[in-house]
């Protein structure tokens, strides 16, 4: 049980050796309870799993699943506030755990980001540059998708689509009734296809005080669905990342967030801003501040869920993050290891299985001195794309 001299009124900032709960034992609920680590609080965590990564350094664990109101009820009477490193946890279990102490982000943001129709429906109504959309709930508005669409353009999930599961892109109408029955549970969200030029996002939290702080837009590299580079700061115009960090401000501010919220965007060919996702929590893309930042993404989250004021969301240095994913990465830590100017982080995951994320590397660069594609490679040594592997689009 946290000391009841630590538990304070909801606004107030929470007092040295409070308990941050954290629902979800994965790498982003242990980088978070590092940093509320740092902050002198204690970590607390609702996870299935007692060896995972975020009870490996948490203060206290709960075993439990995500929708054992039991677990959860204990859960939220040990901690001083609630947050999460995922958002995928029921509406019910919110409802259960916000009885007790405060929920941050709200449970009402949670709604929203987990449910692809619910977050669309906010962006467009919040008028935050979305590509065209339209809700697939039967075969009539699937065939009227199509039509209104075009081809190419892709079908998704409402919920559980993450590191580019749940989604099939339909180039001819021969494909549509094949993609409609292959994804689940209906109704699905059909998008256009964006030509886009880069895919970037923002972190941006916001405070108790309503203080909203941004970091410099990333530039985001995916391999096989999943984020494999991000490079900070992303190198496009000013104005452009600075539009970017406007609607992640306006987007956190339309929400009342409090905590930190990750915005992936689209640039399109023309230079335009299209919003692809917002994940409040701590974001894979956002690893890069934890070694170019006095604070980075997971200080900044803490903070803002603890009430404490936000500093500014200032970067040192330029900095390449890269992902260790799989057996075949990990099979390069002694070189990683063993390369000067790579700072590695491991999360501690006891296999090393095809597609998942077992740590990231942060190569940081004087300020404002990134390299271009070619410095970047050469930089990341070890990890460098194999040239039977090279992606183009890099
Ligand atoms: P998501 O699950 O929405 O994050 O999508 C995963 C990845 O699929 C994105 O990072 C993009 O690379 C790609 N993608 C998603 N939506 C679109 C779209 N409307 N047009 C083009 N590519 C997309």
């Amino acid at each position: 049980m946290p000391a009841s001299s630590s538990r304070s009124p909801s606004a107030a900032p929470l007092a040295p050796n409070a308990v941050i709960g954290i629902v979800g034992g994965g790498q982003l609920g242990r980088m978070s309870a590092v940093a509320a680590a740092k902050l002198g609080f204690r970590a607390h965590i609702l996870t299935q799993d007692p060896h995972g990564p975020a009870a490996q350094v948490a203060h206290q664990v709960t075993l439990g699943a995500y929708d054992d109101h039991k677990a959860l009820d204990a859960f939220a009477r040990a901690v001083d506030v609630i947050t999460f490193e995922f958002e995928n946890i029921s509406a019910d279990a919110l409802d259960c755990l916000a009885q007790h102490c405060p929920v941050r982000p709200s449970g009402a943001i949670l709604r929203t980001s987990q449910d692809r129709l619910a977050e669309k429906t906010f962006l467009s109504d919040a008028d935050i540059p979305l590509a065209p959309w339209m809700a697939v709930t039967d075969h009539a508005s699937l065939h009227a998708a199509a039509e209104t669409l075009g081809f190419p353009f892709i079908l998704k999930t409402t919920r559980n689509g993450y590191d580019g599961k749940g989604q099939a892109r339909v180039y001819e109408a021969s494909q549509l009734e094949e993609a409609f029955a292959s994804l689940a549970p209906h109704p699905l969200v059909a998008e256009g296809m964006v030509d886009f030029a880069c895919e970037i996002s923002v972190m941006v939290v916001r405070g108790t005080d309503g203080t909203t702080r941004c970091f410099a837009p990333g530039l985001n590299y995916h391999r096989d669905g999943i984020l494999d580079l991000t490079l900070a700061p992303a190198p496009v115009q000013e104005e452009t990342a600075q539009q970017a960090q406007a609607l992640a401000t306006a987007i956190a501010e339309k929400l009342d967030l409090i905590g930190i919220l990750g915005v992936e965007m689209f640039i399109d060919r023309t230079g335009n801003l299209l919003v692809n996702e917002i994940a409040p929590r701590p974001h894979n893309s956002g690893h890069w501040t934890m070694d170019a930042c006095p604070a980075d993404q997971f200080d900044m989250h803490i903070r803002a869920v603890a009430g404490l004021p936000l500093p500014p969301a200032l970067r040192h240095s330029d900095a390449a993050m890269k992902n260790l994913v799989g057996p075949d990465d990990m099979a390069l830590w002694p070189d990683i290891l063993a390369t000067p100017g790579h700072i590695p982080h491991l999360y501690g995951k006891a296999e090393a299985r095809a597609g998942r994320k077992m740590g990231h590397v942060n190569i940081l660069f004087p300020y404002g001195s990134l390299p271009g594609a070619l410095g970047v490679q050469d930089a990341l040594g070890p990890l460098a794309d194999k040239p039977e592997a090279e992606d183009n689009d890099h």
